[in-house]
């Protein structure tokens, strides 16, 4: 078991005009057993960390440490960590046994009747107890999947390091695998760090997460604190699905200022906008409401441009109607749209008129300049499930 620590740690290839900053000076703390999970587009650095912890790559600058030790330059062998990737690389002329016990037989010198017991109770804990020998030809991807994970718990390691592992599974298995996995690894208490560039893997299982953009980490938090506080636009747009509405403004007398539309800000919101003058405004699908009447100057008249229906709700697109005396013949075409998530009962069509209510408590704000978070939606009316017994 290990504390993981990333203190300014950075990863530059090449040289010259040819230089990347790959990872770019993230420092991060993770806790003894905790899941870490590290999210962000292609390209931003997710696996080059990985790499680094995992002592597959250098490390430019900074430091990582498991507890107090540091091991920047320590073999990647000697690091007491376990990794699975994408790929699972499982030998396919040796059965599911001979696959989970090849690594301990060679860099370990635990007896065979151990080696055994540890095989076949990962075996148990990833539920491929009776494939143990088959050869992965002979197995699904999933089953495969699971080997790959069995061969990395048998080394019985102080970290997990595992690279978009369930990204060549369907959909479904992904997200039995998903449930499974969290359950397997609060069971072992291991320290993992978990790399995907998926956002809905990122929300459902990591105990805090991790979100990086261009090498350089945008937030650390838990889901819902990146979710509801998000500390910037990019974050803001990355968590979520589907993704944050935004509108581009300028602040004029304590209004908000769009091409379609004005939004007007309470005295403690004006007071969060400060002094900015363009103030990208945001809002979360299932925050905007269709409502039957406009009744305050939070309600916004528009049309249905395109309804997709996806069982439990309907991602509702809507373009708004031009502003009165403005335009005098509404062009769909012309006005941008924007997403609303209603429940999958309600019947919304194509074309139809619809009233969309932005709620000031559940809108965001951000510097249009900088993209940091100027006021974030406020969480008074979070309900708590307490069961009456
Ligand atoms: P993906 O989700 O696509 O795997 P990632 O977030 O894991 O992306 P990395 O693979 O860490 O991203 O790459 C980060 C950046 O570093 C990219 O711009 C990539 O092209 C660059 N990079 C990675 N490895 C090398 C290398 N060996 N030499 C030069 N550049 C590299």
């Amino acid at each position: 078991m290990a504390t993981l620590t990333l203190e300014h740690l950075t990863k530059e290839f090449g040289g010259g005009s040819d230089r990347i900053v790959a990872v770019d000076d993230v420092s991060l703390d993770i806790a003894d057993g905790e899941f870490l999970v590290l999210v962000g587009p292609s390209g931003c650095g997710k696996s080059t960390t990985l790499r680094m912890i995992a002592g597959l790559e250098t490390t430019s600058e900074g430091e990582i440490r498991f507890g107090e030790r540091r091991i920047n330059d320590r073999e990647a062998k000697n690091r007491d960590i376990a990794m699975v990737f994408q790929s699972y690389a499982l030998y396919p002329h040796m059965t599911v046994r001979e696959n989970m016990s090849f690594g301990l037989e060679e860099s370990t010198d635990l007896g065979d009747d151990e080696i055994t017991r540890r095989v076949e109770d990962a075996a148990t804990t990833m539920g491929i107890g009776d494939l143990i020998d088959r050869k992965p030809g002979e197995l699904s991807g999933g089953q495969q999947q699971r080997v790959a994970l069995g061969r990395a718990i048998v080394r019985d390691p102080s970290v997990f390091l595992l690279d978009e592992p369930l990204s060549n599974l369907d959909a479904k298995l992904r997200s039995q695998m998903r449930t499974e996995l969290q359950r397997i690894q609060e069971n072992l208490g291991v320290t993992t760090v978990y790399v995907t560039h998926d956002q809905t893997e990122a929300m459902t299982m990591g105990d805090r997460i991790a979100i990086l953009d261009g090498g350089r980490l945008q937030q650390v938090g838990t889901p819902l604190e990146c979710y509801h506080e998000p500390a910037n636009q990019f974050v803001a747009g990355f968590i979520g699905e589907p993704s944050m509405n935004f509108f581009e403004t300028t602040v004029e007398d304590g209004r908000l200022i769009a091409d379609e539309f004005e939004y007007p800000l309470s005295e403690p919101t004006r007071e969060a906008v400060g002094d900015t003058d363009r103030v990208t405004l945001g809002v979360r699908p299932e925050d905007i409401a269709l409502v039957d009447a406009a009744e305050s100057d939070h309600d916004f008249r528009t049309v249905v441009d395109v309804v997709e229906p996806v069982g439990s709700g309907n991602n509702v697109y809507l373009a708004f109607e031009g502003r009165e005396n403005e335009r005098s013949e509404f062009d769909m075409e012309e006005s941008r749209t924007f997403v609303a998530t209603v429940g999958g009962l309600r019947r919304v069509e194509a074309g139809q008129p619809a009233i969309a209510r932005f709620p000031e408590d559940a809108i965001h704000l951000f510097d249009a300049g900088t993209g940091e978070a100027l006021r974030n939606r406020t969480l008074d009316d979070i309900e708590t499930v307490e069961p009456q017994l």
